[in-house]
């Protein structure tokens, strides 16, 4: 048998069905987000600014200089990307600084920064090489730690929390090959035997998965008699008789990342390793990244920064046509671009992790709206920061340094941003899942009106419903704060939110419309849900940007905040435009004779891509055949499994 024989076959309503599942249907706290999509633009929320936990932001001041020292000293970003390899001297130096627990608590040995701090910390890392803050963001925010905080057991959290606390590695393994985006179709099986279970199966792109020596697998328990079974996470010690690490991958970004194909073969796990009761992984997975999720935007902001701090010299000191380049209006919009945006995304993300630090609301929309907007935002701050360096953007660090200029590595950091739209949930899947929560109070009022499988008596009762809810709802979207003379005490950005206050009622109206003309089919509009997600994050962006200003009190921080409202609510208007001017519809059909291959000519003239070999690679279960790549950190000493 081949695993394609024994992969799933999934329907588009089973894979909904799935990740339906893994909702958390509960809101038991307030949402900014949430609200916002309804036309509810709930400032107060968010306003005044949060302020962090001063006993951890004391921890944390002690501890971020210490590790901007060890990064300037001992880190050569330059070398990790030469040579594509992170030394095991970094990870031992890491370790020591507690690097690898700064998101566990303290009674575990961890540092228990906030997020805030952690956050931080990573900007920090991210900006000596960007493979390092992938590196630890990867091991803390999916990797073992947060799944533990969120849903171990104390045992679990006592016998884990520890290790890695003192400088273990962690990796998330849930991808397949045939796993990307749906997780309906994992193959990876854990077969229940006695005292835990046996995983078989091969999990690909594990970020750290070559050097960790804990590992939160996924992995699908059979149904069985008296058993539901269904995907299920599990904590799983990489030293365990069965796992080989078969390939360490490469990208085109992210040089130094130690990124594994993983083979289980019969691999005990016992039951006391399990995370949460079977069948509810994707709930660990998803829940995980509600907040795991604010770790890629940090580093986006700190890209971003450094996009801004090179935009800023090189164009002020490169003179072209008798001027330097700033001053050449085609680049002075760039500039403004890039250092507005590092201000908003900044804003968005300190809000969003002071939010969850204080743990009053509910913060799955607001971080999954900030992992959309800034690696979307921070890759294209990145391409016109390669535009803006002309030729030397497109050229090496290393080759610029060979010619005696000073090396900076714009094509780089383009490279190593790539990657933020695909993973943690690709821009596409971002969409998807923040147009799901934007409805869902729809959903749950009308959603039976518009299920052709629902009985009469639940549509009539949905209908019921509906008449209630809308009759009170809509009325409130007419008017509000935004129309009149709101949010005075703002000064100068005041116009702003009066902007973002009546464009979440326009929002709303616009996502109602929505739902009354394509009802159940308006899952699959999907330009039009996408409009909808960014056109919130842009008010989102706002209101956070406004807030943080308005509490410095600076004047550079109001004008800087003004000039991003300004250019988010330009993008807004566009994206409110093409909600209604687009080429969607002639898109589909267009796309459906590009399949046919009815317009294959277009491709003619060059040597054509390779054919040969598979898209999707299948693998046979069974022993490895391959040598095991797994790289052993000295400053670890090996846990033998129990
Ligand atoms: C460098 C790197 C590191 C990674 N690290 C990890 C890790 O640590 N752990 C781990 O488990 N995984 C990891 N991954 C996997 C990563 O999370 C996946 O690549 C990602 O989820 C996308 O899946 P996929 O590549 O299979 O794309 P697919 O799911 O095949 O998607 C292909 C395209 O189709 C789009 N698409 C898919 N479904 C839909 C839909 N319903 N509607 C609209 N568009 C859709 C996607 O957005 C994408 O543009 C990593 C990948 C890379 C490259």
């Amino acid at each position: 048998m081949t695993a394609t024989d024994a992969k799933p076959q999934v329907s588009a309503e089973q894979a909904r069905a799935i990740l339906e599942s893994a909702r958390d249907v509960e809101w038991r706290k307030p949402s900014f987000g949430k609200q916002l999509f309804l036309g509810r633009f709930r400032l107060d929320l968010i306003s005044p600014w949060p302020q962090p936990d001063p006993e951890k932001a004391a921890r944390a001041e002690a501890f971020l200089p210490k590790l901007a020292e060890y990064l300037a000293a001992h880190v050569d970003g330059a070398q990790i990307e030469r040579e594509a390899f992170i030394p095991d001297a970094v990870f031992a130096g890491l370790a020591e600084l507690g690097c690898f627990g700064m998101k566990i608590d303290t009674e575990y040995g961890g540092l228990g920064l906030s997020n805030l701090h952690y956050c931080k910390a990573l900007m920090l890392a991210g900006s000596a090489n960007p493979s390092l803050g992938a590196l630890l963001s990867a091991h803390q925010s999916i990797g073992v730690p947060q799944p533990l905080k969120m849903y171990a057991t104390a045992e679990q959290k006592k016998k884990f929390l520890p290790r890695i606390a003192a400088g273990e590695v962690s990796a998330f393994l849930l991808t397949e090959s045939d796993v990307g985006s749906d997780p309906a179709r994992l193959s990876t099986t854990a077969t229940p035997v006695e005292g835990g279970y046996k995983l078989n199966g091969v999990k690909l792109w594990g970020t750290n998965g070559t050097v960790a020596t804990l590992l939160v697998v996924l992995a699908r328990v059979p149904k069985s008699e008296g058993r539901q079974g269904g995907i299920t996470a599990f904590v799983v010690e990489s030293e365990s008789p069965g796992i080989t690490v078969e390939r360490r991958n490469a990208f085109m970004g992210l040089r130094g990342l130690e990124n594994s194909v993983t083979r289980f073969h019969d691999v005990f796990v016992p039951e006391a390793n399990r995370i949460g009761e079977e069948g509810r992984g994707m709930r660990v997975a998803l829940g995980t990244l509600n907040t795991g999720r604010l770790s890629l935007p940090a580093s986006c902001v700190g890209a971003l920064k450094w996009c801004a701090g090179v935009a800023r010299g090189w164009a002020a000191e490169r003179v072209q046509m008798g001027t330097p380049i700033a001053r050449h209006e085609a680049i002075a919009a760039k500039l403004a671009f890039i250092a507005a945006t590092t201000y908003g995304v900044e804003s968005m993300l300190d809000l969003c992790c002071m939010l969850a630090d204080d743990d009053r609301n509910d913060i799955r929309i607001e971080a999954a709206l900030i992992k959309l907007y800034s690696s979307e935002l921070a890759w294209q701050a990145a391409d016109e920061l390669v535009q803006v360096r002309g030729g030397r953007g497109f050229e090496t660090a290393a080759s610029q340094e060979a010619r005696g200029e000073r090396g900076i590595a714009a094509e780089q950091i383009l490279r190593d941003l790539r990657i933020n739209r695909i993973f943690e949930g690709s821009t596409e899947i971002m969409h998807l899942l923040i147009a799901r929560e934007a409805v869902d109070q729809h959903l749950s009022v009308a959603g039976d009106i518009i299920d052709p499988k629902a009985p009469l008596g639940r549509k009539a009762r949905a209908g019921l419903r509906a008449g209630w809810f809308y009759a009170r709802w809509l009325p409130t979207l007419i008017v509000g704060p935004g129309s009149f003379g709101g949010y005075a005490k703002y000064g100068a950005l005041a116009k702003h939110l009066r902007y973002a206050e009546r464009s979440s009622r326009k929002l709303a109206r616009q996502t109602f419309r929505g739902m009354a003309q394509w009802q159940g089919k308006m899952e699959f509009k999907q330009s039009y849900l996408g409009r909808i997600v960014d056109i919130g994050a842009e008010l989102f962006a706002i209101a956070a940007t406004c807030v943080r200003a308005q509490a410095s009190g600076r004047a550079e921080e109001l004008e800087l905040a003004d000039l991003f409202c300004s250019q988010a609510r330009d993008r807004a208007e566009r994206l409110f435009r093409a909600l209604h001017h687009n080429t969607d519809a002639r898109d589909v059909s267009g796309s459906k004779a590009v399949v046919a291959g009815s317009y294959a000519f277009v491709e003619e003239g060059i040597l054509p891509p390779p054919d040969s070999g598979e898209w999707v690679a299948t693998w046979e279960p069974g022993p490895s055949t391959q040598a095991d790549v797994r790289r052993r950190l000295p400053h670890i000493t090996p846990t033998p499994p129990r």
